[in-house]
């Protein structure tokens, strides 16, 4: 499959590496919106949030529990934002499920 994130799950593509296991990676974003932008991506296929189901919500928690352990890891007490676009129009450019962790800075709500 041509998708970028999953490039970056075998290798293909580099990545700098926060976090991985067997079921998740986490790495820098290449364009980050805040002095820290990770991504937290499952390691199978799925494109979206949309295309989260029983089968495969397991990754979800996963990536959840990991996101709480990195953040505190890094220290990010001040307060982090968790951000997923589903779709063109929410703003997704990469159609492999991912969520942006965002800190150190102020955020403001509602977002644009
Ligand atoms: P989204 O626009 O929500 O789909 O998020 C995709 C994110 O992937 C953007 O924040 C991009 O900066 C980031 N991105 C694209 N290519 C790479 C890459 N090779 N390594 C790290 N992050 C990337
Ligand atoms: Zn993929």
């Amino acid at each position: 499959m041509d998708c970028l994130f999953c490039k970056i799950i075998a290798g293909e593509i580099p990545s700098s590496k926060v976090y991985e296991d067997d079921m998740c990676l986490a790495f820098n974003d290449i364009a980050p919106q805040a002095p820290t932008h990770i991504l937290f991506i499952p390691k199978v296929h799925i494109g979206s949030c949309g295309e989260v189901t029983p089968d495969n919500s397991k990754y979800v928690s996963h990536i959840f529990e990991k996101i709480s352990e990195v953040a505190a890891q890094k220290g990010l007490t001040d307060g982090f934002r968790v951000v997923s676009n589903c779709g063109v129009s929410a703003g997704q450019t990469v159609p492999h499920l991912h969520f942006h962790v965002m800190a150190g800075r102020e955020f403001t709500w509602p977002a644009g």
